[in-house]
């Protein structure tokens, strides 16, 4: 698992890294807390960070790009990483995209915890941490707005990013985060594991429906099974079967579940919007679009209506 928590401070975002790190037995990088520990060690990191961190204000991007480009050097990295604090600024989240690229680590899911800033403000008052005085708690949350919201949008516009609740109780959070890092399970209806295998399926099938998924998403988890049926009733090879008994035989029709965390082109190229998104395709072209949790019925009258 490789996690962007992304939200204000008081979000609770350290709270869920903490729970789902152990769960999962990866690496917690809470940036706040390694700047916290380098003050109290007056190390050289520490050292320069320290005013930024009493002002409330961000550590300059060259210094934590340095300390990040350090920690994706350590050997615990390599089999998943929570990030919490980290990226908080565009540059951040470019040169991130960079160190992943150099490190050969996957693209992050990122969940964005909303909260309403009042609660913001309350939250941090009770924890009551050395560095927040009113003034400076509201010089945090101001930066967060100015420097970190863009994030969202970034994120966004790459189809990684889920929103949830913040304000809601911490059980309550962790119960929607609780379906992250699940195994896929694809049933009958296998992945498309590449654009160009998308590609190729697109020119090869008369017929193609593609169930666009991902393993954060709750509702995603109904629509796979009802796919899967359609694949085990329509899918190529019971179509075969149906062709080599002869008569009146159906055109074969592919049906293919799509990660949109590993293909976000695909998805950009038929502008899906959101998920569980369930495409069917004829002669290369799109001819219909199903958005949401469908009934088996709903999918399978668009399969016999496009294959007759
Ligand atoms: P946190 O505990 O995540 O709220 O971080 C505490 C403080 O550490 C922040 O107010 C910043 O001064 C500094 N800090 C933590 N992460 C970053 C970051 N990614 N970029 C710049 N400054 C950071």
């Amino acid at each position: 698992m490789h996690l962007i928590l992304l939200g204000p401070p008081g979000a609770g975002k350290g709270t869920q890294a903490i729970a789902l790190a152990e769960r999962w037995q990866i690496p917690h990088i809470s940036t706040g807390d390694i700047l916290r520990q380098a003050i109290e060690d007056k190390t050289d990191l520490g050292i320069q960070a320290r005013s930024h961190l009493e002002a409330g204000e961000l550590v300059p991007d060259n210094v934590m790009m340095s300390l990040m480009r350090k920690r994706f050097a350590q050997p615990d990295m390599a089999k998943g990483w929570i990030l919490d604090g980290f990226p908080r600024t565009l540059p951040q989240a470019k040169a991130l995209d960079e160190l992943l690229a150099i490190f050969q680590q996957p693209s992050p899911k990122v969940i964005y915890f909303e909260v309403t800033t009042g609660l913001l403000i309350n939250r941090l008052m009770k924890m009551g941490r050395q560095d927040d005085t009113v003034d400076v708690i509201r010089r945090r949350i101001d930066i967060y707005q100015q420097e970190t919201q863009p994030l969202i949008e970034y994120y966004e516009q790459r189809l990684c990013l889920t929103t949830i609740n913040g304000n809601l109780p911490v059980a309550e959070v962790a119960h929607a985060l609780s379906g992250l890092g699940e195994k896929e399970t694809s049933g009958q209806a296998s992945f498309i594991p590449s654009e160009t295998e998308f590609d190729s399926l697109l020119a090869e099938a008369p017929l193609l429906v593609v169930d666009f998924t991902a393993t954060w998403c709750g509702p995603c988890k109904l629509v796979a099974p009802l796919i899967d049926r359609l694949a085990g009733e329509y899918g190529t090879a019971s179509a075969q079967t149906a062709s080599a008994q002869g008569a009146n035989a159906q055109q074969p029709v592919n049906i293919f579940k799509l990660d949109l965390d590993n293909n976000q082109a695909v998805a950009k190229r038929y502008g899906v919007k959101g998920i569980p998104t369930v495409m069917f395709f004829k002669g290369g072209e799109l001819q219909e679009t199903l958005v949401g949790v469908q009934t088996y019925e709903a999918y399978s009258e668009v399969v016999s209506k496009l294959s007759s």
